[in-house]
């Protein structure tokens, strides 16, 4: 029943280089070949290995890849990628020289840095932010003073002007229709005084997904689409404007198996009472793995096709579940905790959603014992 691969691990994830350029194929073909996809490896590719992950987008025709900060960047440098990396997560002054030094593209998101790095005489180039309404970085500010700042540089090239959306899967709101606004505000009246950025870009997953077709501009920074996954949205949102498949499976294999009697209680806190005799299988995953302890009692994984629920709490390396429909299996087995064995699956969404949290912190969350292998 299990699929892939059989590692010698405790727990592993399987990740799919297949449907990771399928996804990112699905991607550029809502977009359009006018439109660069600059996608996002921050956080380790969201948990799937952000070096593996460049490759394969390199290798689908990627020019850019967009991470947090400098670190992540010198890494992917480190490990021989040459295309151009957007640093969207603000570069502190001790990162500066490693920023540039290998060639990383930063996003600067204040006037006052603007004029810092042109005053140490930064050729760059840097893309620039403004705060359209995400109230989060980038600089807040008027298009008149956007177009002096821009104007006033001397050796500082500005490549790119950005922002970013705080709702866009939200169609209730009219903050993305405000923050089209803005932006758009910004790029008139820098067109008026003759500054035209090569690119402008205002779209991660969600503007793409649901069809903000005029916010792609020339650029577009999918992430959470990339492995697979799409928020959910509200208030009418329009069907999404391409499908993805999840990249990652997520295994973890059974480290004993024990019949219990009526009464008794499993784990930490006595938390859950067996109302019935019944088989538990302890498996070598916990929170520190990233499997989140709001689980406790609440979700499932999937053992021998089906779906086993998780008994109690969940611990920090191991996790307890009731197999007593699945007799057959045994220590050494291994369980899915996000993945597809043959009819049934568990994804990331649903487990955040049982959890209480985005598939975004689940995937961000699987953890460094967990190994990575590509498929
Ligand atoms: C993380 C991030 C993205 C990607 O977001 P997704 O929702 O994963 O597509 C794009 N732009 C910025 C500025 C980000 O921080």
């Amino acid at each position: 029943m299990t699929p892939g691969a059989n590692p010698p691990a405790r727990t592993w994830v399987e990740i799919s280089r297949t449907r990771l350029a399928q996804n990112f194929r699905n991607i550029r073909e809502a977009v359009g070949q006018s439109v660069t996809l600059a996608p996002v490896v921050k956080a380790d590719a969201y948990g799937h290995g952000a070096v593996e992950v460049s490759r394969v987008l390199v290798a689908e025709g990627a020019r850019w890849l967009s991470v947090s900060n400098v670190e992540e960047g010198v890494a992917l440098r480190e490990a021989g990628l040459e295309c151009r990396i957007l640093v969207m997560g603000g570069v502190l002054p001790f990162e500066r020289a490693a920023a540039f030094e290998h060639g990383l593209t930063p996003v600067v998101h204040s006037f006052g840095e603007l004029r810092a790095l042109d005053e140490a005489g930064i050729a760059g180039p840097v893309h620039f932010k403004v705060d359209t309404g995400m109230t989060r970085l980038g600089a807040r500010a008027e298009p008149e003073e956007v177009v002096e700042a821009l104007r006033s540089l001397r050796t500082l090239r500005v490549e790119g002007l950005m922002s970013h959306f705080a709702s866009a899967e939200h169609f209730p709101s009219d903050q993305t229709a405000s923050q089209i606004a803005k932006f758009g505000a910004v790029c008139d009246a820098l067109r008026t005084a003759g500054i035209e950025p090569d690119l402008l870009h205002v779209s991660s997953t969600n503007g793409v997904s649901f069809g903000h077709c005029d916010a792609w501009h020339s650029l577009v920074r999918p992430g959470l689409a990339l492995y697979g996954y799409l928020s959910p949205s509200s208030g009418g949102a329009p069907p999404p404007m391409f499908s993805v498949t999840p990249v990652l499976s997520w295994l973890a294999r059974l480290v004993a198996v024990k019949d219990i009697p009526e009464g008794t209680l499993v784990g930490y806190g006595g938390r859950f009472r067996a109302d019935r005799a019944m088989r538990i299988g302890v498996i070598t995953a916990g929170y520190a793995d990233g499997v989140p302890h709001r689980l406790s009692n609440r979700g499932h994984v999937v053992a021998a096709g089906r779906l086993a629920p998780i008994l109690g709490a969940v611990s920090m390396d191991l996790t307890t579940i009731d197999v007593s429909e699945s007799p057959q299996l045994c220590v050494g087995d291994a369980v899915t905790l996000i993945g597809r064995e043959g009819e049934v699956s568990m994804d990331a969404a649903r487990i955040a959603d049982v959890a209480g949290e985005i598939s975004y912190s689940v995937l961000c969350g699987i953890g460094n014992r967990v190994k990575r292998l590509y498929v």
